[in-house]
């Protein structure tokens, strides 16, 4: 029996080892990129704010733990569809299956080099299938567009001398009608950005944020380190709150590289998944009489 289960979690080990994670997530702290939100009146915003509540030794024992204040929106994280669909998924409604799902990352840091506000468009997102192949359905799709390496810098990712008046605001995004496509016609499943926002800072108005949300699509923005992961090949797995009514929150999100996109490691996990298939069928067809 005790042999059965060691053999079981070998097989378990080596099929977690196979996969590399790359953590596609800023950390979350007080430096984090601030949008301003006076348009909406709110001049005096608390972003974020952390109080700690205990960090001690009682006797022999350390306990600490704090109380966080934050912006739903800011860092890296999630939209509800909640955020500009009005009715929509809250953060607890969104289904799980949506949270998981292969990835897609479109190039487009040579289009952005001297346009800032590019928006990313139909013909670029075929011309990426042709390189690689059809985006398949329920796929997590971002652009990289380099801006993960402005961050935490606000006039940089901003592009702007002014972080607090939106309309001078200057970074990429989606165009409407690449949205339209990858929801139409490749049931895109969340759709996500490098940026500060899905939509491009001009104009500085909302329509991929308002046709995606109104149609139950989650967003993802400020995804950090995509130039780490393959175009393709990749599961990524979304660690996002779930606070009942919440509209947006920050989510640690993981790529998960696919053992045929994993270079460096080829040969040993070739080993270690014929090792666990050997494993695996000695375990289901010989040890479970044990
Ligand atoms: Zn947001």
């Amino acid at each position: 029996m005790v042999l059965k289960y060691c053999l079981l979690l070998f097989t378990t080990l080596q099929f977690i080892q196979a996969r590399k994670v790359v953590d596609l997530t800023h950390t979350y702290d007080k430096d984090v990129p601030k949008y301003p939100l006076g348009w909406l009146g709110l001049e005096n915003f608390t972003y974020f704010k952390m109080d700690t509540l205990a960090a001690q030794f009682i006797d022999e024992m350390w306990i600490a733990f704090k109380k966080i204040e934050y912006y739903e929106h800011q860092g890296t994280h999630i939209d509800a569809p909640i955020h500009f669909g009005s009715g929509r998924q809250t953060l607890e409604e969104i289904p799980p299956e949506r949270l998981i799902g292969p990835g897609v990352v479109i190039d487009i840091r040579n289009k952005v080099t001297n346009n800032s506000d590019y928006a990313v468009t139909v013909q670029d997102i075929l011309d990426h299938e042709d390189e690689y192949e059809r985006i398949p359905p329920n796929a997590i799709v971002s652009l990289n567009s380099g801006w993960a390496q402005k961050y935490p810098n606000a006039n940089l990712i901003f592009g702007t001398e002014n972080t607090s008046d939106p309309t001078t605001f200057h970074f990429p995004g989606w165009s409407v009608e690449a949205c339209e496509m990858l929801l139409q016609e490749r049931q895109v499943s969340v759709l996500g950005v490098d940026t500060p926002s899905t939509d491009p800072a001009q104009p500085p108005i909302y329509p991929c944020h308002i046709y995606l949300q109104t149609n139950n699509v989650p967003l993802l923005e400020y995804i950090a380190n995509l130039d780490s992961i393959p175009p393709r090949g990749t599961t990524i797995v979304l660690g996002a709150p779930k606070v009942r009514g919440g509209t947006g929150g920050p989510t640690r999100i993981f790529a998960l590289i696919d053992d045929d996109q994993e270079q460096e490691i080829t040969s040993n996990s070739a080993s270690r998944n014929f090792m666990s298939a050997i494993f695996a069928f000695m375990y289901l067809n010989v040890f479970r009489f044990c």
